[in-house]
């Protein structure tokens, strides 16, 4: 995975998923911009946004991040924004269980993704896609409905990092993204 960059200067494709409404985008606008607008736009199709950040030894990474709308009629449309990810970040809301049975959808389908494109680029290194499931909106724990720790048994059961994080308060968002950084940068 050495296309386009050295071990000081490297490139790491990530995407996010989940159902509407999550958080998706407020999450990356708090990383790349600073800012939380609670009356955000919905994501139409997907949009891109990067940001880059350095590590203590001067490596530094640049996030190129797919924000994709979680709306049915724009799933088709997923494996093009996997192409070439070197990590997906699968977000659901924690005061709603749904959103949660649609992340563990969303990690089901990144592993057939993944087990896809392993036989597709074979001949090109690893392809393994760094997974994290991500519970936003912890600044409303009184109407929390997901439980830390049923998230957390299952991202361990799965083999993913597990957060939570509040892009209205900014409570573990560079943390989030700090993590994905030094294990991207092992890739
Ligand atoms: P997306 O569809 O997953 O991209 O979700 P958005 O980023 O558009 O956010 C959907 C709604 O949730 C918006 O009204 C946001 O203001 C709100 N929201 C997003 N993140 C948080 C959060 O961490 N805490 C709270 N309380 N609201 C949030
Ligand atoms: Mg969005």
């Amino acid at each position: 995975n050495d296309e386009g960059h050295d071990a000081k200067n490297l490139r790491v494709k990530l995407v996010l998923l989940g159902d509407s409404g999550v958080g998706k985008s407020c999450i990356v606008l708090r990383f790349v911009r600073g800012q939380f607008d609670s009356a955000s736009k919905v994501t139409v199709g997907a949009s891109f946004l990067s940001q880059t950040i350095a590590l203590h030894d001067s490596t530094t990474v640049r996030f190129e991040i797919w924000d994709t709308a979680g709306q049915e009629r724009y799933a088709a449309l997923a494996p093009l924004y996997y192409r070439g990810a070197a990590v997906a970040v699968i977000v659901y809301d924690i005061t709603r269980p749904e959103s949660f049975c649609k992340a563990q959808y969303w990690v089901k389908y990144s592993k057939m993704i993944e087990a896809i494109s392993f036989i597709e680029l074979q001949k090109h290194g690893s392809p393994d896609i760094l997974m994290a499931l991500v519970g936003n909106k912890a600044d409303l724990q009184e109407k929390r409905e997901v439980p830390a720790q049923d998230a957390l048994d299952y991202a361990e059961k799965n083999g993913m990092f597990f957060m939570e994080t509040s892009a209205k308060t900014s409570d573990n968002i560079n943390e989030l993204f700090e993590v994905l950084m030094t294990f991207s940068s092992f890739i």
